[in-house]
């Protein structure tokens, strides 16, 4: 027997059409590729979004096209999520911190027919176009006063113009829930890149989810500043989420420096704030340097990070000195991102900052809709004792089943879990940690050690910038850790002060066995540590202790 309920889809649509109606006057302020920094309403970006689609529609974009956008965060580019997806097109958010050679892959490989950018991107676009094989067409997302005198790209369209010829009165197309909206492609260390194509119903899941009090607790009284990038997992899906709830939006733009983020903090009353841990240090950066306050300059109440381990000092110091509560949250462009989530339970009401501090360490615990566990090497299923540690394996309804054009092949095992290549622990509250990337686990003695684990305690010295542990070859033990550590500037710090540092921070076994000083460390475009260049550099190091 059917339930008799109305079975109407889950479309990206309902949720710009349901923030106009609702939220009208919430406001979206963007930092601007031009400059200036731009206020708008959810009422404005539906409007425009009807006329992007509108415009669309006449330049002969049809169901299922795909069309890039090479763009910060900001209003026009939120217009996109929905005018283009609301079409039944696939918005394609390209992440221009890639190696030119990557976009032009990624671009190719998707067959992207019309390509959006931002005009700091001009350069770039100009340089890429003759190679882009699929493209009919590229739009500069700026007003007729910022368009370029004299371009290489041949009938380059501005985008106000664009829309300024087209009505903003459209009826979204009611389809299939399941039809692809957007697609990302993951970051590849390793590899070409591959493609995740989101739903307008996966999207619309992880929405609800990331509204619910024990997702990210998002709200009308919110007001949300996305430094995460749009261009990766959807700004981790707070678009769509922010439109379903009405919250006030923040887009810092290209200035991701910590001057910037902390003035617009500062004006615009940010409650919430999302980004990676780098961005993060260079907030910190720009207080020392010039002696703020935080507590008193900002009402920032909470910090969700993710993308990289959240170092415990780090929650420490968004808590003493900012009197803002860091959620750890862990995920990836496969999963929209969200999986875990690290919310308190009753039982932590108690805890004192240290004891807390431990759990906020931790990833968290699933949100609803994943399912987790953990797996040694052969699929058996390991316990939730907080101590076995195993590939982390998920499975959900927005979660990637197959990647785009079957790159990869079949990626899913019998019971339809999906490999994370993350290697964690879960105890019995359920509480998620990863220990690392499995293909940066270092196998010692038969036996394994977490990098993150020795890269966290490291950089818990005041004087240390940065830390990555890469395993390293040894004649006895297979493999053993290597710490490279980046100083901070004008700090005297050597080896042997570190080890003692650490001493009582980790198992004996853990020990690294050597540590070298680095300028810098090697990044990728999303900001996590490129180990495979790590590994790379030191594959001839010989540690001292193996003779
Ligand atoms: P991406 O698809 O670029 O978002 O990368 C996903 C990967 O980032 C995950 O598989 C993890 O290895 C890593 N990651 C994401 N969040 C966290 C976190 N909170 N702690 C540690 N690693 C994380």
């Amino acid at each position: 027997m059917l339930g008799r309920m109305q079975n109407r889809p889950l479309l990206i649509s309902m949720l710009i059409e349901h923030a106009a109606q609702c939220h009208p006057a919430a406001e979206i302020v963007s930092r601007t590729s031009e400059g200036p920094i731009h206020h708008c309403t959810y009422a404005d970006i539906s409007r425009r979004s009807k006329q992007l689609a509108n415009a669309l529609t006449a330049l002969g974009v049809a169901n299922g096209d795909r069309i890039a956008s090479l763009a910060w965060n900001g209003y026009r580019h939120m217009e996109m999520y929905f005018g283009v997806s609301g079409i039944g097109a696939v918005l394609h958010t390209i992440n221009p911190r890639l190696f030119p050679e990557q976009i032009e892959y990624i671009a190719n490989h998707a067959e992207d027919s019309f390509l959006f950018f931002d005009l700091g991107f001009l350069p770039l676009v100009e340089s890429l176009a003759p190679q882009l094989k699929t493209i009919k067409g590229i739009v500069l997302m700026t007003d007729q006063a910022h368009m370029p005198a004299n371009s290489k790209i041949p009938n380059l369209i501005c985008y106000e113009d664009l829309l300024a010829a087209q009505s903003g009165e459209y009826e979204w197309p009611q389809f299939d829930e399941n039809t692809a909206s957007s697609l990302c492609y993951t970051s590849g260390t390793t590899g070409n890149p591959k493609g995740v194509l989101y739903s307008h119903r996966s999207t619309l899941l992880h929405s609800m989810l990331a509204c619910t009090t024990d997702g990210l607790g998002l709200g009308t009284n919110e007001t949300v500043m996305l430094i995460v990038p749009m261009f990766h997992a959807n700004a981790w899906g707070m678009i769509y989420a922010g439109a379903m709830c009405g919250a006030k939006l923040v887009m810092p733009g290209a200035a991701l420096d910590g001057a910037s983020v902390y003035a617009l903090m500062k004006d615009e009353g940010v409650t919430l704030a999302l980004g990676v841990p780098t961005v993060w240090l260079m907030l910190f950066g720009h207080v020392d340097t010039n002696n703020l306050v935080p507590k008193n300059d900002l009402v920032l109440r909470r910090v969700l990070i993710g993308g990289s381990s959240a170092p415990r000092a780090m929650s420490e110091r968004f808590e003493t000195d900012f009197g803002a509560f860091v959620m750890h949250a862990w995920g990836m462009t496969e999963m929209s991102p969200l999986g875990t989530v690290c919310n308190l339970l009753p039982k932590h009401r108690d805890y004192n900052l240290s004891q807390r501090l431990d759990i906020q360490a931790k990833q968290g615990r699933a949100v609803f809709g994943v399912d987790m566990r953990i797996c040694d090497d052969e699929g058996v299923v390991l316990p939730n004792d907080g101590k076995a540690f195993g590939h982390l394996m998920v499975r959900g309804p927005w979660i990637v089943d197959s990647y785009y054009r079957d790159d990869g092949g079949q990626v899913l095992d019998a019971e339809g879990y999906f490999d994370t290549g993350d290697v964690a622990t879960i105890d019995p509250d359920g509480y998620m940690q990863i220990t690392d990337r499995s293909k940066d686990v270092i196998k010692s003695g038969g036996e394994w050690i977490s990098s993150i684990d020795l890269e966290n305690a490291a950089v818990a010295h005041p004087s240390v910038q940065e830390a990555a542990v890469i395993g390293v070859a040894h004649s006895k033990w297979q493999e053993r850790p290597l710490m490279i550590v980046v100083k901070k500037a004008n700090q005297e710090l050597d080896k042997t002060e570190i080890l003692q540092f650490l001493e009582d921070k980790i198992v004996k076994w853990w020990m690294p066995d050597d540590v070298v000083f680095a300028d810098a460390l090697p990044h990728t475009a999303t900001g996590k540590l490129l180990k495979t260049k790590l590994r790379e550099q030191f594959k001839d190091y010989k540690f001292p202790t193996d003779v």
